[in-house]
C-alpha cells in the first residue's frame, strides 16, 4: 500500500482566512475543484449557503459530503447552468469533473488500491473559510437536475492515526455549517475566552471522544489557538481510533 501522510498545516474546523488557505497550499485555488494540486491530493473548495453556486451538502445521518460538479465555462457554451456539467473540454481533454470521475470509477471498479485524497476547505462566509480535513473519494455518479446532467462526488472524511494507518472518521466529528453560522454569530466570530480574532477554530465543550456531539450549537464554541491547547492540555487525551 502507498504510504499517505500529509503534514496538516490546519487543524480540523481551524477558521482561517482565505489569503492564510492560499498560504498554506502555496496555490491559487480559487477554481474550486483543483486536480492533484500536490502529487499527494486534491482541493475541493466548498459551500453549503443559501447563494453557493453549486449544491454541495453535508449528509448528516451517513456522514457522507455530497459535492457538486461544476458547470461548463461560458465561453464554452450559451448556458452553462441549462447545460449539463462536462467531463471533457471541447478539445476532448479530461475536464476536472472528468478526472474526479475517473479518479472514483478506477476506485469503485478496483483499477486502484486506494481511494483519491481530496483536502476540503468549507466558506463560511466572505472571506473566512474552515478547513474540513481529508476525504476519501469512495463514488461518483451522474444525476439529472432541473433538465439537464450534473455530477455528484461522494467523499467520507478520514483521519491518519500513524503514518501508514488510516481510519474513516464518525461523522459526529463533522460539525454542520448551519451548527458553525450559529456558532459564528453567537460567539461574535471571536475567542470566547480572549476576544482573539487569529487562529481560531471551532471547538467541541465536551470532546467527540468522550460522546460529546456536533449537531448542536450549545457543544460548540470558538477559541483561538492559545485557549484551545490550554483546555487540550487539561483533557485526559483518548487516541481517536474509531475501528468499526
Ligand atoms: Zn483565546
Amino acid at each position: 500500500m502507498k504510504s499517505f501522510f500529509p503534514k496538516p498545516k490546519f487543524k480540523v474546523d481551524e477558521i482561517i482566512s482565505y489569503a492564510e488557505l492560499v498560504a498554506a497550499e502555496q496555490a491559487n485555488v480559487q477554481k474550486g475543484m483543483n486536480f492533484q494540486i500536490n502529487p499527494e491530493y486534491s482541493i475541493f473548495l466548498m459551500s453549503v449557503r443559501r447563494n453557493a453556486p453549486y449544491a454541495d451538502e453535508w449528509d448528516e445521518r451517513t456522514g457522507t459530503l455530497i459535492y457538486e460538479g461544476h458547470d461548463a465555462f461560458s465561453n464554452w457554451v450559451k448556458n452553462p447552468k441549462e447545460t449539463d456539467q462536462p467531463l471533457t473540454t471541447p478539445n476532448g481533454t479530461l475536464t476536472e469533473n472528468g478526472k474526479f470521475f475517473t479518479a472514483a470509477q478506477s476506485y469503485k471498479m478496483r483499477l486502484v488500491t486506494d481511494p483519491h485524497k481530496i483536502k476540503v476547505y468549507e466558506k463560511i462566509r466572505d472571506g473566512i473559510w474552515c478547513y474540513k480535513g481529508f476525504f476519501n473519494l469512495v463514488d461518483a455518479a451522474i444525476v439529472t437536475s432541473d433538465k439537464r446532467k450534473v455530477l455528484k462526488f461522494y467523499l467520507k472524511p478520514v483521519e491518519f492515526v500513524t503514518k501508514r494507518k488510516q481510519v474513516e472518521l464518525p461523522h459526529s466529528r463533522l460539525i454542520p455549517t448551519t451548527v458553525k453560522i450559529e456558532v459564528w454569530t453567537r460567539d461574535k466570530g471571536k475567542c470566547v475566552e480572549c476576544g482573539s480574532t487569529e487562529n481560531l477554530h471551532f471547538d467541541h465543550d465536551l470532546p467527540y471522544s468522550k460522546g460529546g456531539t456536533s449537531l448542536t450549537a450549545k457543544n460548540v464554541k470558538i477559541l483561538c489557538m492559545k485557549h484551545n491547547i490550554k483546555k487540550s492540555d487539561k483533557l485526559i487525551t483518548i487516541p481517536t481510533i474509531f475501528l468499526s
